[in-house]
């Protein structure tokens, strides 16, 4: 088995275990591979192992990795920083961008999205810790933009996203997803159609299932160290 399936199994133990220790439906926790700044032969080996959903950050480096394994049925989702001038290849190439934090970019993904794809799904970034310099929506802003996203008829709005600050302990991480999941919750209870809590990364996803997770995004426990770029 090579290293990389291995952390695979490991990961998905540690899942299932964390699901049911805080009363979490089995498999309500899906793993996004975080494949930014791997080389081809790490996706490789994770495919082989039967990963299919992989995250991305850089537009470009994204595209080269689904044209080589372009053999293989995988789920890209875009996580990085959106930049308005690369709005078209995101609408046109990935299944998720999970990292909406503004009107402009998601007006031109809903124009940008071909009609020969079904709608991309997406999931508004928040600023949770309200930090500054840090992307995301601040909370007072969500709500409106939350409702406008959602009525685009070529995005379909999952849900929330957010990066927390890192914490050092268990409780303290929680806290934080804990209150995404609680706006999360406001706005479904808005009458808004979500299902989608994208949270938690290598150092705190056993406290984001805790909190309600519904997509880890995992890079560093999966495949190691990044190239740096
Ligand atoms: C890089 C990245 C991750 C993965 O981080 P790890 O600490 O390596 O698990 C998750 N989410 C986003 C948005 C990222 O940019």
């Amino acid at each position: 088995m090579s290293t990389i399936a291995f952390k695979l199994k490991n990961l998905r133990e540690h899942i299932a275990e964390a699901e049911q220790n805080y009363g979490r439906a089995a498999g309500a926790v899906k793993l996004l591979a975080v494949s930014k700044g791997q080389p081809i032969s790490n996706l490789q080996a994770a495919i082989e192992a039967g990963q299919r959903a992989f995250g991305e950050n850089y537009v470009r480096e994204a595209l080269l990795k689904m044209d080589v394994l372009s053999n293989f049925n995988l789920e890209w989702h875009f996580i990085g920083a959106i930049q308005t001038n690369k709005t078209k290849p995101i609408a046109e190439h990935f299944a998720w961008a999970h990292t909406i934090d503004r009107l402009k970019v998601a007006e031109r993904l809903n124009a940008q999205r071909p009609a020969y794809l079904p709608p991309l799904n997406v999931c508004i970034e928040v600023n949770i810790d309200n930090e500054p310099r840090k992307a995301g929506v601040k909370l007072i802003e969500l709500t409106e933009l939350a409702f406008t996203v959602a009525s685009f008829p070529r995005l379909k709005l999952r849900g929330l996203m957010a990066i927390p600050k890192l914490r050092p302990t268990f409780e303290a991480q929680r806290i934080a997803f804990k209150k995404l999941r609680i706006v999360f919750e406001e706005l479904r209870n808005q009458g808004l159609d979500l299902d989608t809590l994208s949270m938690g990364m290598s150092q705190d996803f056993i406290a984001a299932i805790a909190e309600g997770t519904t997509i880890l995004r995992i890079g560093t426990a999966l495949f190691g160290e990044r190239i740096k770029k």
